[in-house]
C-alpha cells in the first residue's frame, strides 16, 4: 500500500477519538479507525498497555479484538491513532521507530496552540510524510 492522498474522517469518528484523548489524561490514548476506501467511519478506543503520558502501545488484547471486529463488519484498517498530552500533533522520534503498518498515523495533539489538532503521518523506513486529514 502506498500513501493515500488524504485521510477523511467521518465527523462522528473526529469527535470521539478527541474525546477519548481527553478521557484518558494525563496519559496518551490510542485506538483504531477502520472503514472503506481510506475514509474512516469507525473508531475503536483502545487502552494504552504503557499508561503513560508520552508514550503509547496498543494493548495486545485490544488490538486483536479490533482487528476482528474490522474484518467481521467488512471494513479495513484505515488508520491508527494516539494522542499527544502536551506536544505538537507529529511524530515522536519513537513513533517513527516503532510504526509498524502501512496504515496513515493519525495524531491529536491536546497541547493548547496555533498549530492544527489533528495530522496524519505516513511513516515508513524511517521517513515520514504528512497526509492532509479531511473532516466530513
Ligand atoms: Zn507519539
Amino acid at each position: 500500500m502506498s500513501p493515500p492522498a488524504a485521510l477523511e474522517l467521518a465527523a462522528e469518528v473526529a469527535e470521539a477519538l478527541v474525546h477519548h484523548a481527553r478521557a484518558e489524561l494525563p496519559n496518551e490514548a490510542c485506538g483504531l479507525l477502520s472503514g472503506t476506501a481510506g475514509r474512516a467511519t469507525t473508531f475503536h478506543p483502545a487502552r494504552n498497555a504503557l499508561g503513560s503520558p508520552r508514550r503509547y502501545d496498543l494493548h495486545p488484547e485490544d488490538l486483536v479484538r479490533f482487528m476482528f471486529e474490522i474484518e467481521a463488519a467488512g471494513d479495513e484498517l484505515v488508520a491508527i491513532f494516539h494522542s499527544h498530552t502536551r506536544a505538537p500533533a507529529v511524530p515522536s522520534a519513537t513513533d517513527v521507530r516503532s510504526a509498524e503498518y502501512r496504515v496513515p498515523y493519525l495524531i491529536a495533539t491536546l497541547e493548547a496552540g496555533p498549530g492544527p489538532m489533528l495530522r496524519a503521518w505516513w511513516i515508513e523506513s524511517g521517513g515520514v510524510a504528512e497526509i492532509p486529514v479531511r473532516v466530513a
